[in-house]
């Protein structure tokens, strides 16, 4: 923050100082007449406009009429895209918000503004930063112009919303389990424990809810780690027959409780592109999910095909997924059946961790989902190292 403020007042000098050297060396404000400028003041002027021109945040100076006497591209583009330029229009020409308008008149006034928050609403939604500030005075009589910077704070504040979803759903999450674990203490605070078989119940189901935090903690702060860039790849040629029988193999005792049968149907030659350990970690997820929306007596396939990247299907044939879930099946703790996933120990985040490390590798995952028939995962990998 102390550095957005610092560059921001950085920026609203330079555009100060750029204004007032236009302005005395030019003739007309706008053409500036190159003959009267010294070789010092031209090399300081062409810094500035390159500047100007070249700079992300919108600059927009008017005078005591409200007309546009400067701007620079990224303010033409703010505005009107379509214009060649902003020159001379009125500020109520070129936008409606009351905001932006107010903003400036307070700085013809003489008062600077700073923390106005406009938002666009053409195509792209953007959110902008205004600070205006009050250039030359008018003998007392506020100011000769106002200059205005948009700092364009579109993606902070996306960023912002996101982290508050994350803290709000965590929250939720916790509270589920947690809320039961006090809940059953209490019942047996107040007698339960007298009866062994109740107490065994109840302390199970403490259990179940623990280990339900123990396991969305764990994924939080994975999925925390993937996304910080904190995980470091060492990718090398894997050998993913011998990788999907380990997956397999540790899954076995889930699969044969849901009388599930998984299936190896990779080659034995096969070698593909992964972090071994990463690699094991997605298909542990996706074989997992396969075995916990399985039917009864369902089948968990594992099967491989080369392209121009490698593709790894884990296949089921459960209850398929409606369409209108797919895209956003890959976000944090979107669930199809929320209770249904809890029931069954799931934190929500399986998928998104699973589609950060395809990311990670270079590579996605992608489903395909007929309902009644079955879903099937494909992580993409590419061949070989990228960077
Ligand atoms: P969870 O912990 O709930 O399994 P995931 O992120 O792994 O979280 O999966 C998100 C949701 O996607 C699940 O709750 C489920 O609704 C759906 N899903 C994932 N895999 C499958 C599958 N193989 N078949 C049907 N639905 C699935």
């Amino acid at each position: 923050m102390v550095v957005e403020i610092i560059v921001a007042s950085l920026l609203l000098i330079v555009a100060v100082v750029w204004f007032a050297k236009r302005s005395k060396s030019d003739k007309n404000p706008v053409e500036r007449s190159e003959q009267s400028s010294s070789p010092e003041n031209l090399a300081v002027t062409s810094l500035l406009d390159a500047t100007m021109t070249g700079m992300r945040e919108g600059l927009l100076v008017v005078n005591r009429d409200m007309r546009v006497v400067a701007s620079n591209p990224a303010a033409r583009k703010l505005f009107n895209p379509s214009v060649a330029t902003l020159q001379s229009q009125r500020l109520t020409e070129l936008t409606r918000n009351p905001a932006i308008y107010s903003a400036f008149l307070d700085g013809l006034k003489g008062i600077e503004r700073s923390g106005v928050k406009v938002e666009t609403h053409g195509p792209e939604r953007q959110i902008f930063d205004l600070r205006v500030v009050p250039i030359g005075s008018a003998n007392g009589n506020g100011a000769e112009g106002a200059l205005g910077v948009f700092f364009d704070i579109t993606r902070t504040e996306r960023l912002e919303i996101v982290r508050q979803e994350f803290l709000s759903n965590v929250s939720h999450e916790l509270r589920t389990p947690l809320t039961a674990i006090i809940a059953f203490v209490e019942t047996l605070e107040n007698g339960a424990m007298e009866d062994a078989e109740s107490c065994q119940r109840f302390l199970s189901i403490i259990r179940k809810n623990a280990s339900r935090m123990h396991g969305l903690i764990d994924d939080i702060l994975e999925l925390t780690a993937i996304e910080g860039g904190n995980v470091q790849l060492r990718a090398a040629p894997v050998d993913l027959f011998a990788l999907v029988e380990e997956v397999c193999a540790s899954l076995a005792a889930k699969a044969a409780a849901q009388n599930v049968t998984l299936k190896n149907d990779v080659d034995p030659e096969v070698m593909v592109y992964a972090d071994e350990r990463r690699l094991e970690q997605m298909l542990t997820n996706l074989i997992d999910n396969g075995i916990k929306f399985s039917r009864e007596h369902g089948t968990v396939a594992i099967s491989h095909e080369s392209g121009t990247r490698d593709k790894i299907f884990v296949q089921d044939n459960g209850d398929g997924i409606p369409s209108q879930h797919l895209e956003r099946l890959f976000e944090r703790f979107y669930r199809v059946d929320r209770a249904r996933s809890r029931d069954m120990g799931g934190t929500g985040l399986g998928l998104a961790i699973v589609k950060h490390l395809a990311l990670l590798h270079h590579g996605e995952v992608t489903v395909t989902s007929e309902l009644g028939k079955g879903s099937t995962f494909i992580i993409h990998l590419p061949k070989t190292k990228r960077d």
